[in-house]
């Protein structure tokens, strides 16, 4: 899809979660400017937005992790209460709590944590004796796997049920975003990659050649240097004096080059769909919480977290679970893709997904605390892979250059259960805001998340 103009205010590259509030809270903000989405990929939400766990929570040990986090949320909610189409055929928002299940040293800072929110998160603690009716889970594993003689994972001593957590439907968000922007004049621009971005076409600016970099000293003549266009891999261009780019985990392939840092590292995260008669009992168990709601008149299975950061979602309608592991060291750093060279995203979701690392790399961070992951009583289904964009610390990144380049990303995991507050963010920076107002009014300063005046602590909690 072409984009209609050759020029517009601003260009968004990316409708991933980021890019669509962005777009959404833009148009909002700012009704006059002429806006364009570009995506890669057919349709909104289709990067790694598509193969996530799609799950949100508030339980953070970062307090603006939490504020991001609990707005998001809360706007969520609201568009479900107000909105008809957004409640079915499922719910754009589904809370069913998260349960950690924690080790001695977890479980100590986490209470703490807790404790330390004044009540503005909403966990409460689950007895290990109220555990033990967990189909088939060992609490005090004595092995890793079989044949190893290393030191057994630590036992769990208790529980924590996050109540402001569950499951969110992404595509229903994807489409909510796009049409309310579109609604608003945004433009989008599917199966169109961004291949590079370039001063060109400014007249006052002087450039290398042949590669079209800046002079250096242009950089110090206030004004001088700006963006000027944004080059498409099917060799058009269009020119903006503002371009946000939320490519995700392929930022930094067209950020680097223009000579951006974004100071986040992207890494393959997988994900696994398993079934069976083992996960059908598994899924039938109430856990002994302060129910959220009732379906059937019955508690239901919440997103586990085993002590080995193992993570378990309850996919009540297929009889799934889908299973995955923190990985920080399995996989390189870096993506496979390589839109600025190649001039279009081969991103596919099912070729990332690695059936053999379920054996390698995530039964062993579950099978010590639930055996039958060992059994024929689970059986795999499907394997997928998407992309973490870590940050240093767990939080996201929002930074400008002054030649009108915006960053926003650095999900570490959690970018959709934050996506709006950030849409809100990347809106007020674009007004010259020092201050976003997020959905509940609650005022949060732009730069906290820059790179150059950031002030956050690091997330220790990363799933
Ligand atoms: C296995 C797994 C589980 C996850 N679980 C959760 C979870 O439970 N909760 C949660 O909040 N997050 C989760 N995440 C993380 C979540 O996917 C990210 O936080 C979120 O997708 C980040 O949004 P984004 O817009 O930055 O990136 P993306 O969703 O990847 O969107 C970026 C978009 O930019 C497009 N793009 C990239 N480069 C270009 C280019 N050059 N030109 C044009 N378009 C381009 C891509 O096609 C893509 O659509 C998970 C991720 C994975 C992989």
């Amino acid at each position: 899809m072409a984009p209609a103009r050759d020029r517009y205010d601003i260009v968004i590259v990316g409708a991933g979660a980021m890019g669509l509030a962005s777009a959404y809270h833009l148009a909002r903000a700012l009704p006059d400017l002429s806006i364009l989405v570009v995506e890669a990929r057919s349709g909104p939400g289709e990067g790694s937005m598509g193969a996530s766990n799609s799950m949100v929570r508030d339980v953070f040990s970062s307090r603006d992790n939490q504020i991001l986090a609990r707005n998001s949320i809360a706007f969520y909610r609201h568009l479900m209460d107000e909105r008809e189409e957004l409640r079915s055929p499922v719910p754009l928002l589904d809370l069913y709590g998260y349960l950690w299940m924690l080790p001695e040293n977890l479980r100590e800072e986490y209470f703490q944590l807790i404790a330390r929110s004044d009540g503005a998160i909403d966990a409460d603690p689950v007895d290990l004796s109220d555990l033990r009716a967990c189909p088939g889970l060992d609490l005090a594993p004595t092995r890793w796997y079989e044949g190893d003689d290393a030191k057994p994972p630590p036992p769990v001593t208790g529980g924590l049920f996050g109540r402001n957590c569950g499951a969110l439907a992404p595509e229903m968000l994807a489409q909510f975003y796009a049409e309310e922007s579109r609604r608003r004049g945004v433009e989008f621009a599917f199966d169109t990659c961004v291949q590079r971005l370039s001063f060109e076409g400014r007249e006052e600016i002087l450039l290398h050649e042949p590669s079209k970099r800046p002079f250096a000293f242009q950089e110090l003549m206030e004004g001088r240097l700006r963006i000027a266009s944004v080059h498409l891999g099917d060799g058009r261009s269009v020119r903006t004096d503002r371009v946000v780019v939320a490519a995700g985990a392929w930022a930094e392939r067209i950020l680097h080059p223009f000579g951006v840092a974004t100071g986040c590292a992207p890494r393959v995260q997988l994900n696994f769909a398993v079934s069976g008669s083992g996960v059908a009992e598994l899924l039938r168990w109430e856990p002994p919480v302060r129910a959220i709601d009732r379906v059937d008149g019955r508690t239901r299975f919440p997103f586990l977290i085993l002590p080995t950061g193992a993570t378990l979602k309850p996919v009540f309608r297929q009889t799934q679970l889908w299973v995955g592991c923190l990985d920080t060291t399995a996989h390189a750093i870096g993506t496979r893709e390589d839109p600025g060279k190649d001039g279009r995203l081969d991103y596919n979701m099912a070729e990332l997904g690695e059936r053999d690392a379920f054996g390698t790399d995530v039964l062993p961070a579950v099978t010590p605390y639930l055996p039958r992951f060992e059994t024929s009583s689970v059986r795999l289904e499907n394997a997928w892979g998407g992309y973490y964009n870590f940050s240093p610390d767990g939080l996201p990144v929002l930074t400008e250059q002054p030649y009108g380049v915006l960053f926003v990303g650095g999900d570490s995991g959690s970018g959709i259960m934050k996506a709006d507050s950030l849409g809100r963010l990347v809106a007020a920076r674009c007004e010259g805001r020092p201050d976003a107002r997020l959905f509940t009014g609650e005022s949060y300063r732009v730069d906290r998340i820059s790179l150059s005046h950031r002030s956050v602590e690091e997330e220790r909690i990363i799933l």
